[in-house]
């Protein structure tokens, strides 16, 4: 197909696994994923995990990412993770993603702190944006992510924005088995791309790696990955069944 960009597949275990489950898990992830070339793949335990799915990934094609952080590199923030902690333990780190935003408030200001400090202490963000289902039924979509792209992006130079990965995941489509059509997500996602050139350029539109997230599975991945702006995929309940998540590895890595 050749497509442009290198796809990443991610899987975000959210609350799931215990240290010894987190274990076996990763060591069926690289089972699957091994020889899958041109694609990156990417998993993304509980914090109390990472150590352990480090040691269990090294050599492999399989990298870890963690699910959140705090920007303060240090401090009284009792039960928060800082970026040097992060740093030995994981690439990438997910960042705004909308749990975090419903259930613990996250605002779009707090989001951007997160992600300069991520990119400041050479973590990849994995920013999160996408509309809820009122957001997308009064036809907000496309404010409500431009909102969250432009907030979210705010004093991120355009290399540093061209190396980091946008996830667009709306709510309504996360963890309902209700996923966005692969044109509906593709339209999307070009226009997310737009707002980069806009941003920071057409060099660092081209660069910027775009997934598509909510209800990704085996069966919907290979249409979701045919289509030309989706970089790849965020995926969460079907991350924590190594078989299902490695089908959809095979369906970006076919693509590519
Ligand atoms: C997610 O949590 O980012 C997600 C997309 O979940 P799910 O795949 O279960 O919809």
């Amino acid at each position: 197909m050749g497509r442009e960009r290198v796809p990443v597949v991610a899987g975000n275990w959210k609350m799931h696994t215990t240290i010894a489950e987190a274990r076996a898990l990763a060591a069926a992830v690289v089972e699957r994923a091994r020889g899958l070339e041109g694609i990156e793949v990417v998993v993304c335990p509980p914090f109390v995990s990472l150590d352990a799915v480090r040691q269990v990934t090294a050599g492999s094609n399989v990298q870890v990412g963690a699910q959140n952080m705090f920007h303060q590199p240090r401090g009284p923030y009792t039960g928060e993770i800082s970026p040097p902690m992060l740093v030995p333990l994981c690439r990438y780190v997910i960042l705004g993603h909308s749990e975090r935003r419903t259930h613990f408030g996250e605002t779009d200001e707090l989001v951007n702190l997160k992600v300069r400090a991520a990119v400041a202490h050479g973590l990849i963000p994995i920013l999160c944006v996408g509309e809820n289902l009122a957001e997308n039924e009064s036809g907000q979509t496309e404010a409500v992510v431009e909102r969250q792209v432009r907030l979210g992006l705010q004093g991120v130079t355009p290399e540093q924005i061209g190396a980091l990965v946008i996830a667009y995941e709306p709510v309504w489509a996360i963890g309902t088995g209700r996923p966005a059509t692969p044109e509906g997500a593709n339209r999307v996602i070009g226009f997310i791309r737009r707002i980069i050139a806009g941003l920071a350029g057409d060099a660092a539109a081209a660069a910027v790696r775009i997934q598509y997230g909510g209800s990704v599975t085996p069966q919907n991945a290979p249409d979701l990955a045919a289509q030309p702006e989706i970089d790849g995929a965020l995926v969460g309940g079907a991350s924590l069944k190594a078989e299902d998540f490695g089908s959809i590895l095979r369906a970006w890595y076919t693509s590519s």
